[in-house]
């Protein structure tokens, strides 16, 4: 007797081979068979005749951290067949906390933390991920350590490189998370504290990492002028401590920047060849969403939300700031200059509701004021909790990566209120519908592939990623014909459609396309 057995469906198992017919027989939260059931009894029977059924899938990379502790649970990834979720990427962790420096912490995650519940009762990544196992998630989660959180703990937004003891202290607590259950590391060195770190102090927080074979996630320095010199760092400093690396949402930002990413790709690859365990990922979309401040000099952002304000509030701040704008400066990618200010969407304010889904260049225009004006003021009004979307990539170039054998597929989704990028609700299905059935850049079996084994191999889940006897039941059935992201930029607070089934550890949590209300996720911790 089985607890469940998915029947009559199309099998792509997650390894890229062809699909083929099985039924799959479910018990106690694993795949135990997989062949002709018919003549088998089961609890629960679930008709895939003309469905494909594939792992459930794993999201890489997301911002989900603070949104695991909001009830009800948000269904937006469910329903896209997500089961399993990594938080604490980009550098930002909700944990280890210093009591000393939670103020500084809290601001610096407060625009992607923005949705959900955190109650900061925790010092470790293993208390952390204690109190969110008392939330019962809805899916699996998987945490890395975010590098700009332990840097907030040990020395605050100091622009500076860490002393001896810094250091030690540093690593001490990446050690500690890694044993308490995190995957690896993550870094953010476009936001501060992260850009205030330089190479050697990566390679140092990436010893223990590689030590105990965890995952270093990156977003790198730069995804724009110096997206190559980035991509060296980055295999510099695997290459130097042997750690496996996964550059964070792959992408060659700015116009003048479309095309590098066959440089880059041809960069791992090459890497590879020599033995360095590199892979990206990559969201379906070619506009970014991060923090509005993000656009400014990094000189101005230095010290933090508070002394950011500081300085948007200061005529000859803003005066510096306008003519850099134009001028730019040594180092800096400057995403919002001339014309550039249409590409900049405001997608989540706290206060001013009614600027959301608004261009600044728009806004700018509509209050009589320079763009970059407009950018101060839009910044001081909600005290810099501000999110964007930026049209910064090309379709050629996503489609390129996307393609590549060494790229997984993650959200990168910030949950968030207002006009939120699309990619929280439709990054999933939308490689199932635009970039499979549509236009045919991915083969069904390979997408799989890049959305569940791919991404489990590179974790280290093995018992995860695939349809296979033994593994967990995370399973996913939809209609390979009609699966589709309904979510678009000017209007994307939509479900996903076209996913049947969708389990976790063997429950059934949604069923003919909806959320039963089963809360079947695990918080998974690095044995
Ligand atoms: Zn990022």
């Amino acid at each position: 007797m089985y607890d469940v057995i998915v029947a009559n469906g199309e099998i792509i198992d997650g390894s890229g081979r062809e699909a083929f017919c099985a039924d799959i027989g479910v018990k106690k939260g694993k795949i135990v068979a997989i062949g002709r059931l018919n003549e088998q009894e089961a609890l629960d029977r679930i008709d895939a005749s003309g469905l494909t059924v594939s792992p459930g899938f794993i999201d890489i990379h997301c911002h989900s951290d603070a949104l695991l502790f909001k009830t009800p649970h948000d269904v937006a990834k469910i329903l896209q067949g997500v089961t399993t979720e990594i938080i604490g990427n980009c550098g930002l962790s909700a944990a280890p906390v210093n009591p000393e420096t939670l103020e500084l912490l809290k601001k610096y995650t407060a625009a992607i933390f923005a949705e959900g519940n955190l109650a900061w009762d925790w010092h470790s990544t293993g208390e952390f991920l204690d109190r969110l196992e008392k939330t019962q998630p809805l899916g699996n989660v998987v945490s890395l350590v975010g590098h700009g959180t332990v840097r907030i703990a040990v020395m605050g937004f100091d622009n500076r490189d860490p002393n001896a003891s810094e250091l030690a202290q540093m690593k001490y607590l990446v050690k500690e998370a890694l044993s308490e259950g995190a995957f690896g590391l993550s870094s953010g060195l476009i936001y501060p504290p992260g850009v205030f770190s330089a190479t050697p102090e990566m390679v140092e927080l990436c010893r223990p990492v590689a030590e105990v074979g965890g995952l270093y996630a990156t977003h790198m320095r730069n995804e724009g002028t110096w997206l190559i010199e980035s991509v060296e760092e980055t295999i510099q400093v695997s290459q130097q401590t042997g750690v496996a690396v996964e550059i964070s949402h792959h992408k060659a930002a700015g116009r003048a920047n479309w095309g590098k990413v066959d440089r880059s790709l041809a960069m791992m690859a090459q890497a590879r060849d020599r033995g360095v365990d590199i892979h990206c990922d990559v969201y379906p979309y070619i506009a970014s969403s991060t923090v509005l401040g993000a656009l400014l000099p990094p000189w101005a952002q230095e010290g933090g939300t508070g002394a950011m304000l500081q300085r948007l509030a200061d005529r000859a701040c803003r005066r510096r700031m306008t003519t850099e704008f134009t001028t730019g400066l040594p180092g800096w990618d400057r995403f919002a200059t001339g014309d550039n200010w249409e590409s900049i969407v405001i997608a989540s304010c706290g206060v001013n509701h009614d600027w959301e889904g608004e261009t600044i260049a728009s806004l700018a225009a509509r209050r009589g004021q320079e763009p970059a004006e407009a950018l101060f003021d839009i910044l001081l009004a909600e005290n810099g909790d501000v999110l964007m979307m930026a049209f910064v990539m090309c379709e050629a170039d996503v489609a390129t990566v996307l393609r590549h054998p060494l790229a997984m597929v993650g959200s990168d989704a910030i949950p968030s209120a207002g006009n939120p990028h699309p990619r929280f609700y439709g990054t999933f299905p939308r490689i199932l519908c635009k970039y499979v059935r549509e236009e045919k850049i991915l083969t069904l079996p390979e997408a799989i592939r890049k959305m569940s084994a791919l991404p489990a191999q590179k974790l280290g889940l093995k018992d995860r990623g695939l349809i296979q006897v033994g593994l967990a039941a995370d399973i996913a059935v939809f209609d390979k014909m009609s699966v589709t992201d309904r979510a678009k930029y000017d209007d994307p607070c939509h479900y996903a459609s076209g996913m049947d089934t969708v389990m976790v550890n063997g429950r059934v949590a949604v069923r003919k396309g909806r959320f039963t209300g089963e809360l079947a996720g695990q918080v998974l911790r690095r044995a």
